[in-house]
């Protein structure tokens, strides 16, 4: 691993080279885990053309060691680490131009920035968006790895779940069973509170789970993942409390095939508005484009949600090498809702899907 993270500082350092930055200030946590390896909860990295600077406090003394190794010069600091980063970067040679990560640093520090060219006036912080998570959208083999291990648990959790389902369960007995599996199949975490959604409630895409009772004839929404070595699955499946009615199954499967045609006409290189289109096309031609109001999907990795983006706006073309959600649904108000969400890797010979779990209509 400590290979992948050498080769990924250098793929920074050359997209700082191209955006005319002297160094990056590192303030996402998902970014310092990719760059350095290091998982804990508090850290501010700084990579420059020559050097890596990891700050973090006394709690994980024993952690970076174990993490980062020799990879970055690592500092402990028991006060503040701002105070600390700024009588350390006169050590890390002349640097005129430093990035900091604008999507990932409340304004409160920003401010700390700008206070700190007091002491070094010739100091510029420029704002700078997505270096690193450009480079997170392309996995390695590792990484992949890792995620198709996510998924593994994920569907062996959701097969040991459902057989359990029963009419008069509430929403949140079923996600706690359904969290409780995850666990015990090795699930790091939850990467997103689970969803459990039942009847009317499946009609909303976001839903929390809730106290109510699940009841014969509805729909029964279940969005969940696992976390596998630090990365995320991500699965959708509808499934149907006793007998599904002939409506329930003809909006299940216009679900299904629009999932289906996405899945397999997905591709490195088409931009993410196509891959969308595909699905919203045929949502659409049956009739029920108004009800599929959300985007199509989204890269998976260290965040559950990340670049690239499968939506009617995503003009980027998607990377060999990705990971994406394929999540088309169809929404009712007061009747009830179908999505169905695979996980998707594109390589350069075509998609490959990671989720095997049924994508029938499933009576429980
Ligand atoms: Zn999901
Ligand atoms: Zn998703």
């Amino acid at each position: 691993m400590t290979e992948a993270r050498e080769r990924r500082i250098t793929a920074l350092r050359a997209s700082l080279a191209a955006a005319g930055l002297d160094a990056l200030l590192v303030t996402s946590l998902p970014n310092i885990r990719y760059l350095s390896g290091f998982s804990g909860s508090s850290a501010l990295l700084v990579v420059t053309a020559r050097a890596a600077l990891l700050l973090t406090d006394f709690r994980y003394a024993v952690q970076v060691k174990h993490e980062v190794g020799d990879l970055a010069r690592v500092l402990i600091e028991p006060t503040s680490l701002w105070t600390r980063l700024f009588a350390a970067l006169p050590d890390l040679g002349a640097m005129d131009a430093i990035g900091f990560e604008s999507a990932h640093l409340p304004h409160a520090d920003v401010l700390r920035l700008l206070e700190s060219r007091k002491d070094a006036p010739r100091r510029a912080w420029r704002p700078a968006t997505n270096l690193v998570e450009a480079l997170r959208e392309q996995k390695d083999d590792a990484e992949v790895a890792c995620i198709r291990d996510a998924v593994r648990i994920a569907e062996s959790a959701l097969g040991a779940t459902i057989g359990r389902v029963r009419a008069g369960m509430t929403e949140f007995e079923i996600c706690g069973a359904l969290e409780g599996q995850l666990r015990s199949a090795g699930s790091e975490s939850h990467p997103f509170e689970t969803i459990v959604a039942s009847g009317e409630r499946a009609a909303l895409p976001h839903a929390r789970s809730s106290a109510r009772a699940v009841r014969a004839g509805d729909f029964l929404l279940i969005d969940f993942g696992a976390v596998s070595g630090g990365y995320c699955s991500d699965i959708t499946r509808t499934f149907v409390v006793g007998r599904a009615t002939d409506e329930q199954s003809a909006i299940f499967d216009v679900v299904r095939e629009s999932n289906a045609s996405a899945s397999g006409a997905v591709r490195a290189g088409m931009r993410g508005k196509d891959a969308d289109a595909v699905a919203r096309d045929y949502i659409g031609r049956r009739g029920w484009g108004e009800e599929f109001g959300h985007s199509l999907g989204h890269g998976i990795g260290l965040e559950v949600h990340e670049a690239p983006r499968l939506s009617r706006t995503s003009e980027a073309p998607l990377p060999v090498g990705s990971v994406v959600t394929i999540e088309p649904g169809i929404y009712r108000p007061g009747w009830g809702g179908v999505r169905i969400e695979d996980d998707v890797l594109l390589t350069a010979e075509g998609p490959q899907l990671l989720t095997s779990f049924s994508r029938d209509l499933i009576e429980l």
